[in-house]
């Protein structure tokens, strides 16, 4: 039996060709799409006492007019309409624009329900709404959805609506009941009109409550499918590297390796020996050493006859690991460097050494991955600051037919067990623990701006022999700005230091032959002061530099913050880190406090997830993490790991293909592409 909820929602009362291109914009095909767009807010009609309600906030009042409205009309089109109600015992203003019709509805003695802005000091209303008659009448919770310019919330309503009244009989349940009864979980067709028409707050959130396991399960069941999948079916992929080799190599460098970073070396390489493709995150705190961990990885690769790739965020980065590696490396092995940069005759070599095979180690930015690059016998791939990468920049290797295995890294602290949940298909590795021998970089808090004090501590840690960096006041709506603010800078600091103190400047403007440059004279410490943006904040390693400022710390998240501090405090002398922010709240004061107080990236991670809350976590957006609809992660932390669990014990019981209770959800996950199709990467 076809099932009414796939139909086109051109089948919805109202909605004409021109209205279904405009919905189809928005993501919405089928009626089951429609049913299925929850608000992202609502709007609450509850009138409050005046007493309670919020300055400058929304509000909705009731009250009685005391006279006629008032229209003044000015320039063409434009009017405002005044209107003065008893509200409880005080006289409310209310003022309309634009809506002089209004006047013709309204007259002195009618109750009336207008929501609005609220204006506290003046008892004033400035209307968005407004009704006849008293607030019981009206619905109590109105739905807000996202929208397209093309299409306005009213409409959607109304077709929403529409929909609900003549399909929502067909929504089914599709949890097993066990789970429905013992997380007492509304049942889903109830819930699905809840999300968009609550009758209450409470009914609301459990039916919130619902759809976030429901999405979460779902989630885990695929996610944890496809990993079964693909460790069935990814065979004849062990990569049996040459140990004696190996073991040279790890000797030749000029340290042990620390505890946790043999560790997170032993998983890897097991993962490689294993006939099934890794697909492992390797987190650890900037400096921790898994640069180091990542090239013993792509070396026994290599061993095997095998081409590796490092893929980078940044060309700096590329360069200053090619750099690092050569050396590391020595003739060991071939090494190109392949970014965007590199062009016309140079590239065309590089690309053809690719080709026939006479490079084993492959480091780049994106350029990468582009359609030009054939790479031969790909067998193991390392993609830094993966927060950084694309999830379809990932695909493109996929499909162009090669199957590495693949190492994500990140210094992005995520505490452990959220990384295990939230990624799902990939294992976790961690290093927590420093080399030996690194002092903590002490950090300090000063209100405002570059003091005298704080010139003069860089000055005397130049006299030292060290450098410093200074990271620019950030202005995020304007790239433009943002490097006028470095230059302005620049051009301050160049003048108050000592003439022989060479000041240094670095943005996103300058090209990457300049960029370079800077980069060299700044290891090479022909520059003291290097001023930049934002743009040193990955992996950038120069161990002589002590000092880090950063502007406008406040404006940062505590992990970014981390990032950057993790410039200084490479090398053997102390290192210093001064935040200068005037931060307004108390929650940015704490904020300062805390990364005066700890070093340790993943304590600051959980401060970070305490105090700003979900959304601003990662930067969700640019986090290759999995985005849902109504869950969060970070939120709906235990829901995650709930779901996970019990995904993972219906798929060790084999539940989907006995059970009869299960078979809704099974088709649900049949549905997926990517296992149907059985398209693994
Ligand atoms: P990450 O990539 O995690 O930020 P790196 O691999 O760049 O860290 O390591 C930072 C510095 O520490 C490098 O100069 C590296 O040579 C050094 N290093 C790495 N591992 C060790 C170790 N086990 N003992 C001492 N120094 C190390
Ligand atoms: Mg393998």
């Amino acid at each position: 039996m076809k099932n009414r909820l796939d139909l086109p929602i051109s089948e919805v009362k109202g909605i004409g060709e021109k209205l279904q291109a405009h919905l189809n914009e928005l993501g919405l095909f089928s009626i089951n799409d429609l049913l299925f767009y929850f608000p992202f807010r609502y709007d609450s009609y509850e009138v409050k006492p005046l007493t309670e309600l919020a300055h400058e906030e929304k509000a909705t009042i009731e009250g009685q007019l005391t006279s006629d409205p008032v229209v003044q009309f000015y320039g063409k089109k434009k009017s405002r309409l005044t209107m003065t109600l008893q509200v409880e015992q005080f006289a409310v203003k209310a003022v309309m624009f634009n809506r002089a019709f209004a006047k013709k509805q309204l007259s002195a003695g009618d109750t009336v329900t207008i929501t609005g802005k609220w204006d506290q000091h003046r008892l004033q209303i400035t209307v968005s709404n407004y009704k006849k008659g008293a607030a019981e009448d009206q619905e109590p919770i109105q739905p807000v959805y996202t929208l397209k310019e093309s299409i306005t919330l009213v409409t959607l309503r109304k077709v929403i609506k529409e929909a609900l009244e003549e399909y929502l009989e067909d929504v089914r349940e599709i949890l097993p009941q066990d789970k429905v009864l013992s997380y007492k979980l509304p049942e889903r067709r109830q819930a699905v009109e809840q999300m968009h028409y609550p009758k209450t707050r409470t009914m609301l959130k459990h039916s919130k409550r619902r759809f976030i396991y429901e999405e979460f399960l779902l989630f885990q069941l695929k996610m944890q499918l496809l990993r079964k999948l693909q460790r069935e079916l990814t065979t004849g992929n062990a990569q049996n590297y040459h140990n004696d080799r190996l073991t040279e190599f790890v000797q030749s460098l000029p340290f042990e390796l620390t505890g946790a970073q043999k560790r997170a070396l032993s998983e890897i390489l097991k993962d490689m020996k294993n006939p099934y493709r890794m697909n492992r995150l390797l987190q650890g705190d900037v400096g921790s050493g898994k640069t180091a961990v990542a090239a013993i990885a792509l070396y026994a690769s290599i061993t095997t006859g095998r081409q590796a790739a490092l893929m980078v965020p940044t060309e700096i980065l590329a360069e200053q690991h090619a750099d690092s590696l050569k050396e590391m490396f020595g003739e060991r092995i071939r090494i190109v460097l392949l970014t965007g940069s590199v062009k016309g005759k140079r590239r065309k070599e590089i690309l053809q050494d690719i080709k026939e095979h006479k490079a084993d180690l492959i480091i780049g930015t994106h350029a990468l991955i582009q359609d030009e690059v054939d790479f031969q016998q790909l067998g193991f791939v390392i993609v830094d600051e993966q927060h950084r990468f694309g999830v379809n920049q990932r695909r493109t290797l996929r499909d162009k037919g090669l199957h590495p295995d693949v190492l994500f890294m990140t210094a992005t602290p995520i505490p452990r067990t959220l990384a295990i949940t939230a990624f799902g298909d990939m294992d976790v590795s961690v290093i927590d623990e420093m080399p030996a021998g690194r002092k903590p970089v002490e950090t300090y808090w000063v209100k405002g701006q570059l003091t005298e004090k704080v010139l003069a501590f860089i000055q005397k840690q130049i006299r030292l022999g060290h450098q410093a960096y200074v990271i620019c006041p950030l202005i995020e709506e304007s790239d433009q700005l943002d490097i006028q603010n470095a230059i302005d800078l620049y051009n301050q600091l160049a003048q108050v230091f000592e003439p022989d103190i060479i000041v240094g400047l670095m943005h996103g403007r300058l090209t990457n032959e300049e960029k370079e440059e800077v980069m060299q004279s700044f290891a090479a410490n022909r520059v003291q002061v290097l001023v930049s943006t934002t743009v040193v904040e990955v992996g950038v390693n120069v161990p002589n530099a002590t000092v880090m400022v950063i502007h406008d710390a406040e404006r940062f998240g505590l992990s970014q913050l981390h990032q950057l501090r993790g410039r200084v405090g490479r090398g053997s002398e102390q290192s210093y880190c001064i935040l200068l922010a005037d931060p307004k709240g108390d929650v940015g004061k704490e904020r300062m406090r805390i990364m005066t107080e700890t070093t340790d990236g993943f304590e600051l991670s959980e401060q970070d997830l305490k105090l700003r809350g979900p959304g601003d976590f990662f930067g969700r957006k640019q986090s290759g993490l999995p985005e849902f609809k109504v869950g969060d992660m970070v939120h709906d932390y235990r829901a995650l790991e709930t779901a996970r669990q019990d995904a993972a014990q219906i798929i060790s019981e084999g539940l989907l293909e006995t059970s009869e209770e299960y078979r809704m959800l099974k088709q649900m996950i049949e549905k997926d592409e990517h296992i149907s199709g059985k398209v693994l990467d």
